[in-house]
C-alpha cells in the first residue's frame, strides 16, 4: 500500500502574509514577492514535513491553510 501524500493550499484572499506557517515550514510557505500574502512553493514530502503543515494548519490565525489528499486537491 502506498502512503497517503498531502497537498496544502493557501487562500489568498485571507491570507495576512504575517508568516506564522512560514516560521513553522519554510521549505514550503515562502513570502509572496508582490503581494502580502503567503506562497506554498513545495509540499510535504516526508512525515516530519507533513507535521509541521499540520501545526501549520492549526496556527493559521486566519484559518487560510488547507491540507488536501492529494488525489483529490489535484
Ligand atoms: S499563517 Fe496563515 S495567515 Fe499567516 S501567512 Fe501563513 S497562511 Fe497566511
Amino acid at each position: 500500500m502506498t502512503e497517503q501524500k498531502w497537498t496544502v493550499t493557501v487562500d489568498p484572499e485571507i491570507c495576512d502574509g504575517y508568516g506564522v506557517c512560514q516560521r513553522i515550514e519554510k521549505s514550503i510557505f515562502q513570502p509572496a514577492e508582490d503581494d502580502d500574502v503567503v506562497r506554498i512553493v513545495s509540499q510535504p514530502e516526508t512525515p516530519e514535513m507533513l507535521e509541521r503543515v499540520k501545526l501549520a494548519v492549526r496556527r493559521c490565525p486566519k484559518l487560510a491553510l488547507k491540507l488536501l489528499p492529494r488525489d483529490s486537491a489535484e
